[in-house]
């Protein structure tokens, strides 16, 4: 046998700085990974933001951010903007039509929005004929969505921490109507690309993994693993953001908290070290055990939370 051995990644989009909670995701991720001996990948999902002038320097802020807390990577960091000619490539080799639908059109049409904001596509445009479809082009540009197939697919995935996840697959989008490829698409094309068979991200994204692992069988691929880490939440309970005051690298640096301290801090917040105590990676990495992580969502609201020690 001559297993090939798999990879995990963390993917983050550039958007702003990264805060605590994708800190504590991305260590997470490549805790996973180096634990199971696969390569640890680093992808810029650079897709939302490719207009966006400051995406390049955030995206190289991201990166001095893992290296800074001592989280390697494999090979060179890939971006999604240089990848669409893929994304062009597997969206041929998919069914799909072309969607007309505003947001609000569908937001009536639909049920109510899953965790993730994803709203189920009720099909509406799955019918229309060539005239109906040459008149609305004149009007406003189509998105492009999957025709999954009538009645839905109802996939069940396995996640390391939440266990069985079942989800309906509607006809989610491929393309929007900018254009721009989606990031349901680009994502699962580029895990099969990169031989991503470790996901590890976010909570949130938890109801979008039986939609990508249906993708993947579709484009003959295998899904991943999934393990979702529950979210980082402020003191009020709701989802960490760069709002919230001293969250990022730099802030926590200026209040006198250094790369090496925020690793302690997220070391601690998943049980591996004590309040203060020095931990390098490989620190981490020895200690960590999966059925370990905490499954509450762990509030941050420094320095009030500070660990007593
Ligand atoms: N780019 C996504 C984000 O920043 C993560 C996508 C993924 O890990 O599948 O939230």
């Amino acid at each position: 046998m001559n297993e090939s051995p798999g990879a995990g990644r963390f993917a983050p989009s550039p958007t702003s700085e990264l805060h605590v909670g994708n800190l504590r995701t991305a260590l997470v991720a490549w805790l996973m990974a180096r634990s199971t001996r696969r390569r640890f990948l680093v992808r810029i999902e650079d897709l939302d933001v490719a207009r966006v002038a400051a995406a390049p320097a955030v995206a190289a802020g991201q990166l001095r951010d893992l290296a800074a807390l001592g989280l390697d990577w494999d090979g060179e960091v890939v971006r999604q903007s240089d990848r669409l000619d893929r994304y062009a490539d597997a969206l041929a080799r998919l069914p799909h039509y072309e969607c007309f639908c505003t947001r609000r059109e569908i937001a009536e049409a639909a049920s109510a929005p899953h965790a993730d904001g994803h709203r189920p596509y009720p099909g509406t445009c799955r019918g229309l004929s060539d005239a109906d479809r040459a008149a609305r082009r004149a009007v406003r540009p189509p998105a492009l969505r999957v025709d999954a197939g009538v009645p839905p697919p109802v996939v069940t995935v396995h996640d390391v921490w939440a266990g069985a996840v079942t989800g309906e697959v509607d006809d989610f989008v491929l393309r929007r109507n900018d254009g721009a490829y989606a990031y349901n698409l680009a994502v699962v094309v580029d895990d099969l690309a990169q031989g991503v068979d470790q996901v590890v991200r976010g909570d949130d994204l938890l109801s979008s993994s039986p939609r990508q692992a249906w993708l993947a069988g579709r484009l003959g691929g295998r899904p991943p693993e999934y393990a979702h880490v529950p979210l980082v939440v402020n003191a009020a309970g709701a989802r960490l953001a760069k709002r919230d005051g001293a969250v990022t690298l730099g802030e926590l640096a200026a209040q006198g908290l250094d790369a090496d301290g925020v690793r302690s801090l997220l070391g601690w917040s998943l049980g591996l070290n004590g309040p203060d105590e020095a931990v390098s990676p490989g620190v981490l990495l020895a200690r960590w055990d999966p059925a370990r992580l905490p499954r509450a969502r762990w509030t941050f609201a420094w320095p009030g939370d500070r660990p007593a020690g």
